[in-house]
């Protein structure tokens, strides 16, 4: 009531509120297996998705074209972001929004996070935007983007004019509200996310890491160059060299734009797959590296023997946890340096092996 919600709004959407069980089973699951890239990438981009992103970006081309030119976000990346996070509009939750930001909110271990989302989603209905009905992800996500509460309340827009921020049903405010979320994360429509790119024979790996940032130029003395062996642009502009399978997968050079992604979702397989799934759309074919056919999926318990085992030889994982996170690649790629191997900072198999030495 302190923030403005109608009395009849609170009855209307937390009368007979209850937690669901379902809400904090799938808050606690942990996957078996690592994501192993290559899986997460044919999923994600696949040839129907593809397709049909071609089609819609040529159907809907004025909309997006508005949207671009008032917000700046090329209309490759809004069909983009549209495909990955509901397949344009197929999956948008089935969950109660209310009922599951209710069960987190209540929950303990992230209670403080969704109380605020739980409040957010109040004002939206108080102000007319959705209703006490609405649907979305077991973690409340909601719409055609699956924006969070907060996201939805701070970006969302309304481009048809109709008073109502509607991101379900009307492809102007969903475009446009994507737009807007980008544009005010620093998105910059001067230029493309990333490419895929071929490293020089001796290629030091350390030097892959999102927090080291060199211009294209110096990249290119580096001996970076496109897939098929061209230069890098010749434009001023900084990229990160990652490496989203290790020193044996694909390689990335990648812009700023592609730091507005993990904006938008932290993964960096998510963001990746954003911008390929855009080059794609936009006519581009698939990644011209190849898959290793000898690759060894770990599981998350082979991933936590590697950061006992990191440990025992004195580097610092953090947790053994089994989830390779950025003090784990740190500590892998410690343990590397020291034993003169390329220092790629990715588990796999041949460094557990390694490490059982
Ligand atoms: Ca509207």
């Amino acid at each position: 009531r302190a923030r403005g919600i109608r009395p009849v709004i609170l009855e209307s959407a937390l009368a007979g509120v209850r937690p669901i069980k379902r809400v904090i089973e799938l808050d606690r699951r942990q996957p078996e297996f690592t994501l192993v890239f290559w899986d997460y990438l044919s999923n994600s981009v696949n040839d129907q998705r593809v397709w049909r992103g071609r089609k819609l970006l040529a159907e809907h081309r004025p909309l997006l074209k508005r949207v671009a030119r008032k917000y700046g976000v090329q209309p490759r990346f809004l069909v983009a972001f549209w495909g990955l996070e509901s397949n344009y509009g197929d999956f948008t939750g089935k969950f109660s929004v209310i009922g599951a930001l209710v069960t987190l909110a209540f929950d303990p271990r992230r209670a403080k996070f969704f109380r605020e989302q739980l409040l957010a989603a109040l004002s939206l209905i108080n102000d007319g935007h959705m209703s006490v009905g609405v649907k979305g992800s077991w973690a409340g996500a909601m719409g055609n983007h699956q924006f969070i509460p907060t996201t939805y309340r701070d970006f969302a827009v309304d481009f048809d004019g109709d008073g109502r921020r509607d991101l379900w049903n009307s492809l102007p405010d969903i475009f446009a509200s994507a737009a807007n979320y980008l544009s005010r994360s620093g998105w910059d429509d001067r230029y493309t996310w990333g490419r895929e790119i071929r490293l020089p024979p001796g290629f030091n790996p350390e030097v892959s890491a999102l927090d080291i940032r060199k211009p294209l130029s110096e990249w290119q003395q580096l001996g970076v160059r496109r897939f098929d062996g061209r230069d890098l642009p010749t434009v001023d502009l900084n990229g990160s060299v990652i490496l989203p399978a290790g020193f044996n997968g694909p390689a990335f050079l990648v812009y700023k734009n592609y730091r507005t992604v993990l904006v938008w979702n932290r993964s960096i397989f998510f963001a990746i797959a954003v911008g390929h799934l855009a080059d794609r759309i936009n006519g581009g074919g698939p990644l011209l590296a190849v898959r290793p056919d000898n690759e060894v999926t770990l599981s998350r318990a082979d991933v936590a023997n590697i950061q006992r085992r990191l440990m025992k030889r004195g580097f610092d994982p953090g947790a053994a946890d089994g989830t390779a996170g950025p003090m784990t690649r740190k500590a892998i790629k410690a343990f590397q340096k020291s034993v003169h191997l390329p220092a790629d900072g990715f588990p796999s198999s041949e460094l557990l092996e390694r490490l059982r030495d």
